[in-house]
């Protein structure tokens, strides 16, 4: 049997937390009964320094329900490191986590099925959204294009996959050895290289509270996304570079022929070229200089070079 452990941040979540742990708890029990999860699983809620009453319900709820544990953290630190935290304190007790936001806007529906994967031998499983009727029309817009600007960006991650994920006890001790601080899960899960599958997630309305996430905060979600895992924009900048000293070129034969037939204005030969020339060197120095800072911020991440799947060990001599 599975000991279970499901992780979900709260900021102001006060309005929505006792409905949760409700509805989590009966599916706790199903479970329970079917003999997928043993009796001790846990759902563990991480405060990310709310300013309501969300930690003093945490409490209270842990004493009511045997099954509610809690992290607080000392300030608010923001969502990915608030599910990080809540990993990391699981992990000790875990075979299994699932990340679900503390709203349960997720597929409940879908954690069975993410055991049964993990049954299966998969060790990180993903919630893809298959609906997202329930969003507003521009957040979904806006997480579409952002899942396909990233993809361009060569960042690999996972379709409509936010952080509703399972993940084994040996993927949390993978993961615990990235030490990056610029923490982007969705871009980092899918570098331990273990067996993976997906199942759907039917996204449902918030039944309390508010969204936390607006337009800027989604915005600054998205960039951490693009620069903590692809130096590709400095590159683009020397592109850049490159084409404006091609258009210098172009630009040259056209001064040439102004010359020649004399609608050159004196003065502006020289003006014009140099502008073009001038600007695609300085891009191409700035892009360059950005591709050493590039290979530096890689080196500072200190990311592991390799996670070993198997040893097999020299027999007894
Ligand atoms: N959250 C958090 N810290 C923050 C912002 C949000 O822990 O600084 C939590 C929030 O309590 C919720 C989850 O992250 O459990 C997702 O936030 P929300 O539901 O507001 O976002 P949405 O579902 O609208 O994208
Ligand atoms: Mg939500």
């Amino acid at each position: 049997m599975i000991r279970l452990v499901t992780v979900s941040p709260c900021y102001n979540e006060e309005a929505v937390l006792e409905q949760s742990v409700r509805r989590l708890t009966e599916l706790f029990d199903r479970l329970t009964a079917q003999g997928v999860i043993s009796q001790d699983s846990l759902m563990l809620f991480v405060n990310d320094g709310s300013r309501d009453r969300t930690w003093d319900i945490i409490c209270e709820l842990h004493e009511q329900n045997p099954h509610v544990c809690g992290v607080c953290l000392t300030r608010n630190c923001g969502h990915q490191s608030a599910i990080l935290a809540g990993m990391m304190t699981a992990r000790q007790w875990a075979d299994a986590v699932i990340t679900i936001d503390a709203d349960l806007q997720d597929d409940l529906e879908a954690i069975p099925q993410m055991l049964t994967a993990l049954q299966d031998g998969k060790e990180i499983v993903y919630g893809v959204k298959v609906s997202r009727t329930a969003d507003p029309w521009l957040k979904r817009l806006s997480a579409e294009a952002f899942y396909r600007l990233q993809s361009s960006m060569g960042v690999e991650s996972i379709f409509n996959h936010a952080d509703f994920r399972l993940l084994s006890r040996r993927a949390l001790d993978l993961l615990a050895e990235y030490r990056e601080s610029n923490i982007y899960l969705r871009g980092l899960i899918p570098l331990l290289g273990l067996p993976s599958t997906t199942v759907d997630d039917v996204i449902s309305e918030r039944t309390a509270g508010t969204s936390k996430y607006n337009l800027s905060r989604m915005m600054g979600l998205a960039l951490d996304g693009i620069t903590s895992f692809s130096v590709k924009p400095l590159y683009m900048i020397t592109y850049m570079g490159l084409f404006f000293l091609f258009i210098s070129l172009l630009i040259a034969i056209y001064v040439v022929h102004a010359l020649i037939v004399g609608t050159a204005v004196p003065g502006w030969a020289s003006l014009i070229l140099s502008i073009w020339i001038v600007g695609g060197f300085v891009l191409i120095g700035v892009g360059v200089t950005g591709i050493y800072i590039g290979k530096i911020y890689n080196e500072v991440k200190h990311r592991p070079l390799y996670h070993i799947k198997e040893i097999l060990s020299p027999h007894a001599l």
